[in-house]
């Protein structure tokens, strides 16, 4: 076989540079109601970081998760080619993407791209920190028999 795999692995350096970016982007959340701050930050493959936090909304349903702005961000500016995110929030362990969030990655970003779940404390240098790893998943994971564009160009039944 010939056929070329694109790696998805992402090196040392791209991965340390998503994760001080989440963290970064986790700065301007805006959480006045749930008190609860989310990071988040793609990676392009032309290797610019866009990012993004959870903007919420005294009308509740009109707040939007970090992951969803940082890909609205991106999206808006002509950049739809990712090869990682990274989301971080204030909590020691591992946060993944809600529901939503995962069907609206599922709609630019490949199965196979990572995600990193990154603990609140990544950065924390307690004597006692009893720091949980951070978690390296993907789409496919998150997301398993999903619903995408792709799925819209399969032949059926005319209406
Ligand atoms: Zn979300």
């Amino acid at each position: 076989m010939t056929t070329a795999i694109k790696s998805w692995t992402l090196s040392a350096e791209q991965q340390e540079l998503l994760i001080k970016s989440c963290f970064e982007a986790k700065e301007f959340s805006y959480s006045p109601y749930s008190k609860f701050r989310v990071g988040a930050a793609l990676l392009t493959t032309d290797g610019r970081i866009i990012k993004g936090a959870n903007i919420e909304n005294a009308s509740y349903g009109g707040t939007i998760c970090a992951e969803r702005t940082a890909l609205v961000k991106a999206v808006s500016e002509g950049i739809r080619s990712f090869v990682g995110l990274a989301v971080t929030t204030d909590v020691a362990a591992p946060t993944s993407p809600c529901g939503m969030c995962r069907q609206f990655i599922r709609e630019f970003c490949s199965n196979e791209m990572p995600i990193i779940l990154v603990p609140g404390d990544y950065y924390d240098t307690g004597e006692d920190s009893k720091k949980v790893p951070i978690q390296v998943t993907n789409l496919g994971e998150l997301l398993p028999f999903s619903f995408g564009p792709e799925d819209l160009e399969l032949p059926r039944k005319p209406s």
